[in-house]
């Protein structure tokens, strides 16, 4: 039972959650905040702080439209992202923009999908800071690569499956499979292999993975945007996954997961049709 206390707090909702003690936005920061998967209640209550105390959003193609309207009025909107694979900003241009907004004494929020130091490149945004002097804080998002596959009902680990779970990127910065990436120790290093960007790579990853030793009937499974109304869940072998992105063409985003952690889908696939109206998700 709640407390008198307990119970008058809860009544005043998020005024409550202000008088916590979050960290002022101050002039001049720039803010690296994680948007996570893509369904808005996926947001942490500090990146929603963020959103209601900066002056301006940078934000990324991967992130939710929906999300940008959290912003007070009057908070401009930037958007720096990407397209197709191909830079359609530097990412040089995108740091020296955000040097020149916190520069001008703006609060400055960059917005990323998913979290920013995983495969987002916050780390290279973030040492571009730290290097021109401007000071920065990071706030961590929920990544697609756990957030996305348990809106599949996969979960990244469990205990009848696998004790470790590899994350990689199918692609590098030529857009080409990752030469530095040890494909055969990938292979057999753990039952449950998470990849980012993989997409159009499957059939080169595939291939390598069962030269490394993966077996051909090992499931894939292909999340395509995440959380979303629109989310999709394609299942194919290591041995088909190559034909199979060229004649499906899933849709991307996409997180493909290789191993068994997509078997348990059958009993924990909780996302379904009647519940995808769901607000609060
Ligand atoms: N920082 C992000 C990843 C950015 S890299 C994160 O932590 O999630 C971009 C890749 O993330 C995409 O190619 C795709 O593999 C994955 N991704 C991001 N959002 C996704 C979504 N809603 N559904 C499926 N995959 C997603």
């Amino acid at each position: 039972m709640l407390n008198e206390t307990t119970k008058s707090q809860n009544a005043q909702g998020f005024a409550r959650l202000d008088a916590e003690n979050f960290p002022q936005f101050e002039k001049g920061w720039v803010w690296l905040v994680g948007a996570g998967p893509g369904a808005p209640g996926l947001m942490s209550l500090l990146a929603y702080h963020a959103m209601q105390n900066c002056d301006v959003v940078v934000y990324d193609a991967l992130v939710n439209p929906d999300i940008l309207n959290w912003v007070r009025a009057g908070t401009e909107l930037e958007y720096a992202g990407k397209r197709g694979g191909r830079p359609s900003h530097t990412q040089t241009d995108i740091s020296l923009r955000l040097i020149e907004l916190a520069k001008e004494g703006k609060r400055v929020l960059r917005l990323k999908g998913g979290d920013p130091f995983m495969f987002g490149r916050g780390g290279e945004e973030s040492q571009t800071l730290a290097k021109h002097g401007v000071l920065f804080r990071i706030v961590p998002g929920i990544s697609s690569g756990i957030g996305g596959l348990a809106y599949a009902g996969i979960p990244a680990t469990h205990r009848d499956t696998n004790h470790a779970v590899i994350f990689l990127t199918g692609h590098d910065a030529t857009g080409k499979m990752p030469a530095n990436v040890n494909w055969p120790a990938v292979a057999m290093a753990a039952p449950v292999i998470v990849m980012y960007m993989a997409v159009k790579n499957l059939g080169e990853i595939a291939t390598a993975l069962m030269a490394g030793g993966r077996p051909a009937d090992n499931p894939v499974t292909l999340v395509s945007n995440a959380s979303m109304p629109h989310q999709q869940v394609h299942s194919t072998t290591l041995a088909e996954a190559g034909e199979f992105v060229k004649l499906k063409e899933p849709p991307t985003p996409a997180i493909v997961v290789v191993g068994h952690a997509s078997d348990w889908r059958e009993i924990l696939d909780w996302y379904k049709a009647e519940l995808k109206e769901n607000k609060i998700g």
